[in-house]
């Protein structure tokens, strides 16, 4: 079970520590209990969410949303080809189409991509499988988006108003799906493994980074999380289902030192680590 700590950081510098309900937005459904203490106050949260089931409903649910958004162009597009005339004004409707294409296939690929941290595809299938498999919501952004685009652009029946609002509309939304659906880390099942394998201890991340860290003690700990008012707290498997599919470097480094173990037994990638947030 994750937990979600909320630290008060105030003494040491920093931004002022969010309220503790602020800092909890997607703990809807979780218990919370508050410890308070002289000077630190701390939030734990316990999420009812199972971990480590099937994915076929992530991956049924992303497919019916890609669909969907894929039913959002060609309404466009049969506005364009004239094959439907909408009850209202030309543009506002391709515009409200674009925006549910783009949200729809935004979902899908979150969806997509907790389903891949959860299950993660063998190494063995193959670097190019491997990488259409976790890009396929940048994929599917393409499909969603490039047709009514390129018919825009060639389209002849459309005021210039019309047309060149909409296709910088068009553009604007291919390029944020793309951006939101694209999965920036990346785990093969061996990776995810052997993490698990590693690290047995519970592990810690922050709201905004994107890797786990192993020592979050005040003193000692991982300085890379030391400002952090607010941090989670899980097994490897929850971080890594949680998009934090590598350790920080710098915790992979004392870690391996400590268990004398080899760094490429560690999934450390890229040695960017993230500050506090
Ligand atoms: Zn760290």
């Amino acid at each position: 079970m994750a937990e979600k700590i909320v630290r008060d950081t105030t003494k040491k510098s920093a931004p002022a520590a969010k309220p503790a309900e602020k800092a909890a937005p997607a703990a809807k459904q979780a218990a919370e209990t508050v410890k308070k203490t002289a000077n630190k106050q701390q939030t734990v949260i316990t999420p009812n969410k199972p971990t480590g089931g099937s994915t076929v409903g992530l991956r049924i649910g992303a497919c019916v949303l890609w669909l969907l958004a894929i039913a959002c162009e060609v309404l466009a597009i049969m506005v364009l080809m004239e094959y439907f005339i909408p009850p209202f004004n030309a543009m506002t409707f391709l515009i409200i189409a674009i925006v549910l294409d783009m949200a729809l296939a935004i979902i899908a690929a979150q969806l997509w991509k907790k389903a891949n941290h959860i299950k993660p595809m063998s190494e063995k299938r193959g670097k190019f499988l491997f990488y259409l498999w976790n890009e396929l919501g940048v994929i599917m952004a393409c499909i969603c988006f490039i047709p009514l685009i390129i018919l825009l652009l060639k389209n002849d029946k459309l005021d210039k108003r019309t047309k060149t609002i909409t296709a910088i509309v068009a553009v604007v939304a291919l390029l944020i799906t793309g951006a939101a659906s694209a999965d920036y880390d990346p785990i093969t099942a061996e990776e995810k493994q052997q993490a698990e394998q590693q690290i047995s201890d519970d592990v810690f991340w922050t709201q905004f980074g994107h890797k786990y860290h192993l020592n979050a003690d005040e003193e000692g700990g991982c300085p890379y999380i030391r400002s952090s008012s607010t941090l989670y707290k899980g097994s490897v498997t929850e971080a890594i289902e949680a998009g934090r599919t590598a350790i920080c470097s710098y915790c992979a480094g004392h870690y391996a030192q400590e268990m004398g173990l080899d760094l490429d037994q560690l999934n450390v990638e890229g040695g960017v680590v993230e500050e506090g947030d």
